[in-house]
């Protein structure tokens, strides 16, 4: 894959764009990372996203969904501060909005929430009108916002979402990458590289194309590529686990770009990690999502 105009990082250069705590870190320069995700079909995506932020090394994070999301992610993660969305604060019927309101008279789902520096949209949102208030209201943040899984399709169906004023980060899978792009998937497959830079020049947006050589692409930048994973990771939830710890990095002051590659690459180690390693480092074992998150610090 390597050739003109792509790089890769070493651990070297990935230890060198860290975040480090220092003896004068508190939590909130550390990074407070917000993740709106989970629906009450998919809780696990939302406890996945949550961990990878934390083992990552967040300062805070603030968790946002409906009750029943919010309800596994506490018994998981009690680190997580966590926010409820009223019924109704999503809905643009009257009476529902006016139940929503708060003492302010505002209807902004987020009012609770608290300060961020980066957001983390979509792992298990489901794609309802809830769901595309929410990622509304989190897009239209002055802040850098990580957009993936569900929050990726109610984007394709909406690009107008993607109209602001502080960096995105998409983090697609070739099939995500298909739906944006309006592309076969099999056309995305057959050209990665190329589609990844036409997904950053489009969408205006750092673009993260999953797969099992990883490809960043960023308007003016090289594409990096990334092989520290391992075809183990090749399992449901890991690419939650990965937007937490890129949302972890963000809200740590990275750029889309060194954040992006940086998760990556501390994801796919991790996952080697938690698989055993082995003699060619790659991993024997099978592992699941969460080993993933688990695996962070030491792979850090
Ligand atoms: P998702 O498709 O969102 O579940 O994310 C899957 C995660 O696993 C991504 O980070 C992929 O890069 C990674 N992954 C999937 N298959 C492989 C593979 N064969 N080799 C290495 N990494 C993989
Ligand atoms: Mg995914």
């Amino acid at each position: 894959l390597p050739g003109p105009d792509v790089e890769a990082l070493t651990g070297d250069d990935v230890v060198r764009l860290l975040p480090q705590a220092g003896v004068e870190s508190d939590k909130y320069r550390r990074g407070v990372v917000g993740i709106a995700a989970g629906s009450d079909r998919y809780t696990g995506a939302a406890v996945l996203s949550v961990g990878g932020a934390v083992r990552a090394g967040a300062g805070m994070v603030r968790f946002v969904s409906s009750a029943e999301p919010v309800r596994y992610v506490r018994a998981r993660w009690p680190e997580a501060v966590t926010t409820v969305l009223r019924d109704g604060a999503e809905s643009s019927d009257a009476s529902q909005a006016s139940q929503a309101q708060g003492s302010d008279g505002s209807d902004d789902p987020l009012r609770e929430v608290g300060r961020v520096q980066a957001w983390v949209l979509g792992p298990g949102l489901g794609t309802d009108a809830r769901a595309h208030a929410l990622a509304r209201a989190v897009l239209a943040e002055d802040v850098p916002v990580l957009v993936d899984a569900d929050g990726l399709s109610l984007v394709a169906g909406d690009r107008a979402l993607l109209r602001r004023t502080a960096p995105t980060l998409l983090t697609p899978h070739a099939g995500e990458l298909s739906r944006l792009l309006g592309v076969p998937r099999a056309e995305i497959e057959a050209g990665r590289l190329e589609h990844v830079r036409r997904a950053a020049a489009e969408l205006g947006a750092t673009v993260l194309l999953k797969g099992s050589t990883t490809v960043i692409a960023e308007n003016g930048h090289p594409v990096r590529a990334n092989t520290t994973g391992t075809p183990w990771l090749a399992t449901g939830g890991t690419g939650d686990v990965l937007s937490g710890i890129a949302g972890a990095l963000l809200a740590g002051g990275l750029s889309c770009y060194d954040a992006a590659a940086c998760a990556a690459y501390l994801h796919g180690l991790a996952g080697r990690d938690a698989a055993g390693g082995g003699p060619d480092g790659r991993g024997r074992a099978p592992i699941a999502a969460l080993d993933v998150a688990l695996a962070l610090p030491a792979a850090i």
